[in-house]
C-alpha cells in the first residue's frame, strides 16, 4: 500500500486537494486492488478503455499501459490539471471535463473505434458512488457497442448487481443487468484500500454484455415499466402493487393472468423470475 499511498499524498498535498464528498471523491492506495481492476478488466493495445472519474490518475497509469487508448471523464476541473501534467507524454490518452451522464458515449465510441481501428470498447471505473445506479442504467440502456463493465461500487448495490433476478437480494435493476449482462463479483475491498475512507465496504464486479437477451421480449419498455412498478411497493404482494402503479392494467385483469399462468396470486414482485415477468408482459 505504501507506494500508492505516499503518492497520493504528495499529489493532494502538491495540488491543494481535499477530497470533495459531494462528488463521491475516495481515492484508491491500495496496489493489490488496483491492478485487480486492471487485470480483471482483460484490457490490451486492441482496446478502446473508457475510465468514468479518474480522479488522481492511479488507476488511469495502470490502464494506460495496457490500453490502445484510453479516454477518462472526469467533473473535477481540479483533477484535469493534474491528469494533463501527469500523463503528457501518453498519445494514446484524452481527458473530457464533464459529467459523464451528459457525454454522447456512443459516438465517443464509434470515433475512437473507427479511427484508431480498436476492436473493442471497454468502461473499467472507481465509480463515484452517489451515482452508481445512473451510470450503470446508462451504459446498459443506451445498448453501447461495449464489451465488458469492470468496476468498482458499494458492496450492497453490487450484491443487488449480481443477483439472479428471483433472489432474495433482487431490485429492479437486477433485472435490467441481467437483461443486458452476464455478471460476476471478481473482489471485495476493504474501506481502509482508500483515502478518505468510504462509509461503506466496496466490492469490484464486471460485466459482460450479452449478444443476444437471454429470452425475446417484444417491448421492452412495457417490461421494465412492469418490473419497476412491481419494486416500488416491494413490501406489497405484486397485485396489490401494480394495482397502485398508475399502470394501464386493472388489478382484476392481472390476477386472471396470474391464474392463467399459474403463478401464485399473493406472490411478491421480488419473487417472479425474469421469464414470468416476460410471460406476464406478453399478456397485457
Ligand atoms: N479513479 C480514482 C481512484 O480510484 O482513486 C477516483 C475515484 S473516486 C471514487 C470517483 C471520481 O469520479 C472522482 O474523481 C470524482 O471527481 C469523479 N466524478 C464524480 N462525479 C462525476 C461525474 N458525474 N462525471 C464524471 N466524473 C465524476
Amino acid at each position: 500500500m505504501d507506494r500508492i499511498y505516499e503518492d497520493t499524498k504528495f499529489l493532494m498535498k502538491k495540488y491543494g486537494i481535499t477530497a470533495n464528498k459531494k462528488l463521491g471523491q475516495n481515492f484508491l492506495i491500495d496496489e493489490n486492488v488496483i491492478d485487480t481492476i486492471a487485470n480483471a478488466s482483460e484490457i490490451s493495445k486492441e482496446d478502446f478503455v473508457i475510465e468514468i472519474g479518474p480522479g488522481l490518475g492511479t488507476l488511469t497509469d495502470k490502464l494506460l499501459q495496457k490500453a490502445g487508448k484510453v479516454v477518462a471523464i472526469e467533473l473535477d476541473e481540479r483533477m484535469i490539471t493534474i491528469l494533463k501534467d501527469r500523463f503528457f507524454m501518453y498519445d494514446n490518452f484524452e481527458i473530457i471535463n464533464e459529467d459523464v451522464l451528459k457525454v454522447d458515449l456512443e459516438k465517443l465510441i464509434k470515433e475512437n473505434k473507427e479511427n484508431l481501428k480498436l476492436k473493442n470498447a471497454k468502461i473499467v471505473a472507481n465509480l463515484p458512488y452517489y451515482i452508481t445506479t445512473p451510470i450503470i442504467m446508462k451504459l446498459l440502456e443506451e445498448k453501447l457497442d461495449i464489451e465488458s463493465i469492470t468496476v468498482m461500487i458499494q458492496r450492497e448495490v453490487a450484491d443487488r448487481l449480481t443477483a439472479i433476478p428471483g433472489e432474495k437480494e433482487s431490485g429492479a435493476i437486477t433485472y435490467t443487468v441481467y437483461y443486458y449482462a452476464t455478471s460476476e463479483e471478481v473482489l471485495t475491498v476493504p474501506n481502509n484500500s482508500f483515502i478518505p475512507e468510504p462509509e461503506v465496504e466496496s466490492e469490484v464486479i464486471r460485466l459482460d454484455l450479452r449478444k443476444e437477451p437471454p429470452i425475446k421480449i417484444k417491448d421492452e419498455k412495457k417490461f421494465f415499466a412492469l418490473i419497476k412498478a412491481a419494486f416500488m411497493q416491494r413490501r406489497k404482494t405484486f397485485l396489490n402493487a401494480i394495482g397502485n402503479s398508475g399502470l394501464d392494467i386493472s388489478k382484476e385483469k392481472m390476477e386472471q393472468i396470474l391464474q392463467e399462468l399459474n403463478i401464485d396470486t399473493k406472490i411478491r414482485g421480488e419473487a417472479l423470475t425474469i421469464e414470468q415477468f416476460a410471460k406476464i408482459v406478453e399478456r397485457i
